[in-house]
């Protein structure tokens, strides 16, 4: 095949002054973390300190014109135990030596960095230092060309916002050169805790002289003008792109090591499926790492901010995450000096918070045009500060896992992130815990606290990860799959079968039927005697399909499957609106059992389609399918009414079940105006073996609940939630 990238590349080139070897730019090489290996340093000894983080994002007028002691007494009121303060990179707010690095032209003769760090330090507060180096001047321009980025024509790039400055190439001797030294400098001058980089891995693609010289060096391609990811080029640029990142991401953690050995350098990166790097190396590199996903916008639900707790954790597993939010409106419009409703930051932070991330807020300017978020933010911490001891989580009591594959963005498309928002959103309304888990990390360790695990369209699987897929459950864990999953190998490259064929009990049927109309599912209720996936439709003959469904056709001899295909009819003319096939016998769920593991493969768009039309009968199918897949009593059942987001976690000496209350009719699209609290809510938990409760508290009202204890369970009534509320109980 036409791989290009399996092909050893044993060549050195130099970049910007430094041997640069690009040893294994090969298929396995991104996966195999062999090149991390060596990036491996001791973890900062205050990473797991921080709890509150604030962030004070400097404008270049801010020296002569902010309020330091106003900002310093907020970060006491907040009980701020961070902070990241503006450093350099496009502005310096201190007086830098390092040439060409622009100090801020209203600094005069100011410090105004080392007062803030100064005054945050006396606060006993962690500090890190903010570098941007996205933009910069003409007289750099002039004296570096080559350090401005070119666009696909050649010209180089004017900043898209700022046009009196340019864009810098991300990849070449600005960050690695010029760069190092403003963050060396910093390190210096300061010795603070930590530099975090922002913008750091270049504005979209760059075509300077450097980048075509190293890429076809490390190559052997010119740099690809297309998107498509099955051209060689373009598959190897996304596995170079992220090779000349994780370099200059080392070259500058171990520049500051050297001068400070207890910082390090945290780069803004990382998320979910579609994200640029690979987060199973980020995982192993990062000490701590912070989830930038600031607000809503457009069509975003509220459980998106705890979406990203889930997402870096699957490869974090107990490292420090920290989830950015800011006060503003998060638009393509870019209202930066705007102030959110309390209500829509309140609950935004709390799912995050619900989801494991440590808040950290950010404020662009240290000039305030609006004041209004200041009150919600501190009134948000100083009720985190008093919950800390439950908010230092351990671990996540989650049994059901929903995988993400960078691997399938990459190399089949960014559809399947509609599956597994609409598994995100079902797996919500279902009130069911469960964690994320990366696709590169399906080995028995990391899949052991997994009863099931979900794939929701993971269309690119490698033969290994089929494998290690068998072997979970073979071990006695579930799965549940969806559409294509597994058709295509890790390079997207269609296979003849699915990779999973035998734990699915069917073969590819060789077709796709990409776009169904007006289709339906019969349901099966006599032949099944009443299956579990079909609870709650009892009522139901029929309920509408999906929209694309594979066709497969069975291996072995299955039992009536509890849904069947009504296939597609004309939905106009309206006289012509009638089946033309009432019934087949084409199975669209195909259920197995495998000693103590039980599989679900739906050969259509289940999970897509809810997320699309968010038919109620999806959910109860998605529902079930977990409930039939998981076949135990659930860790934590909350009944009631209202959308809830529903956490369970260990710490040290307790557990705490976490209840976000997202039913609102914000939820689906714009800010929320108000909370809208929800009635009682009825929790049953189970308790870990061979442990015993001593205490239970509600956080939020600072109630002690009625609670009944059988066996190992615990029986709590919840009165209302209005945002979020905490079960808390201590355990011995
Ligand atoms: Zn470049």
């Amino acid at each position: 095949m036409q791989n290009v990238s399996r092909r050893q590349f044993l060549k050195t080139t130099t970049v910007a002054g430094a041997a640069v070897a690009f040893t294994q730019l090969r298929s396995d090489h991104l996966w195999a973390g062999e090149a991390a290996a060596a990036l491996h340093a001791p973890a900062p000894s205050w990473v797991d300190k921080p709890m509150r983080w604030a962030q004070l994002t400097l404008v270049e007028d801010d020296p002569g014109k902010f309020d330091l002691a106003f900002w310093l007494d907020y970060f006491k009121r907040t009980r701020s135990d961070a902070v990241c303060l503006s450093g350099g990179g496009c502005v310096a707010y201190y007086p830098t030596q390092v040439p060409f690095h622009h100090r801020s032209a209203w600094l005069g003769d100011r410090d105004v960095l080392g007062e803030l760090i100064s005054g945050c330090r006396k606060l006993g507060m962690v500090v890190i230092v903010r570098t941007d180096p996205h933009a910069t001047y003409d007289d750099v321009a002039e004296a570096h060309p080559d350090w401005i980025a070119v666009d696909a024509g050649g010209a180089k790039r004017r900043h898209w916002a700022s046009p009196e400055m340019w864009v810098t190439c991300g990849l070449g001797p600005y960050n690695f050169e010029f760069m190092t030294e403003v963050k060396k400098e910093i390190m210096s001058r300061y010795r603070v805790d930590g530099i975090f980089i922002n913008r750091w891995d270049g504005s979209g693609m760059c075509f300077c002289e450097h980048c075509r010289r190293n890429f076809r060096e490390a190559s052997g391609h010119e740099l690809p003008h297309t998107g498509n990811p099955q051209d060689p080029a373009r598959r190897a640029y996304i596995l170079w792109h992220q090779e000349r990142l994780f370099d200059l991401w080392r070259i500058w953690d171990t520049e500051v090591r050297k001068i400070n050995p207890d910082s390090c350098v945290i780069p803004n990166t990382g998320g979910g499926a579609t994200s640029s790097l690979d987060m199973r190396r980020i995982g192993e590199l990062a000490p701590t790492l912070i989830a930038d996903r600031q607000a809503r916008r457009g069509l975003a639900v509220p459980w998106a901010n705890g979406k990203n707790g889930k997402e870096f954790r699957a490869t974090m597993g107990s490292k420090p995450i920290v989830g950015i939010f800011s006060v503003g409106a998060e638009e393509p419009y870019r209202w930066k000096d705007s102030v959110q409703s309390a209500a829509e930051i309140r609950l935004w932070v709390a799912d995050g918070v619900a989801n494991g991330l440590r808040p950290w807020f950010t404020k662009f300017s240290g000039v305030l045009h609006d004041q209004r978020w200041l009150k919600p933010v501190e009134d948000l911490y100083r009720r985190y500060a008093r919950w800390e001891t439950y908010l230092r989580n351990e671990r996540p009591l989650a049994h059901v896992g929903l995988v993400y594959s960078q691997q399938t963005a990459w190399f089949h498309g960014e559809r399947s992130e509609d599956h597994t928002l609409g598994w995100y959103q079902a797996l919500v309304e279902a009130r069911i815990p469960f964690e994320m888990v990366h696709d590169r990390l399906l080995d028995a360790a990391h899949l052991d606290p997994f009863k099931a695990l979900i794939l929701p369209n993971i269309a690119a699987l490698s033969d290994e990860q089929c494998q290690q897929l068998r072997e979970f459950v073979a071990g006695g864990g579930s799965l549940i799959a969806t559409h294509e999953t597994s058709l295509y190998d890790e390079w997207g490259v269609k296979r003849n079968n699915f990779g999973l064929a035998g734990l699915f009990g069917v073969n590819y049927g060789g077709k796709i039927e990409a776009r169904m109309q007006n289709a339906y599912l019969r349901l099966e209720h006599e032949a099944t005697h009443r299956h579990p996936l079909l609870k709650g439709l009892e009522d139901a003959p029929r309920i509408i399909h999906g929209v694309s469904r594979v066709e497969v056709e069975p291996r072995e001899q299955f039992p009536t499957s509890p849904l069947t295909l009504i296939p597609s009819y004309p939905d106009l003319p309206m006289e012509k609106v009638y089946p033309r096939v009432a019934k087949t016998d084409i199975a669209q769920v195909f259920l197995r059992e495998e000693g103590k593991g039980r599989v679900a493969y739906f050969p259509w768009d289940i999970d897509r389609t809810f997320w699309e039309v968010l038919c109620v009968d999806h959910l109860k199918l998605l529902r079930n399918a977990v409930e039939w897949a998981t076949n135990e009593e659930p860790p934590v059942t909350v009944t009631g009414p209202g959308v809830l987001d529903v956490t369970v976690w260990r710490q040290k000496a307790s557990m705490t079940v976490h209840l976000v209350n997202l039913t609102n009719p914000m939820m689906m699209k714009g800010p929320v105006r108000e909370l809208i609290p929800v009635g009682e809510q009825k929790v049953r938990i189970r308790l870990p073996n061979g442990v015993r409760a001593t205490n239970v508290q509600l956080l939020a009202t600072g109630k002690k609940p009625r609670f009944e204890r059988i066996r190992q369970e615990l029986y709590v009534t919840v009165p209302a939630v209005l945002d979020h509320e905490i079960v808390a109980i201590d355990l011995v």
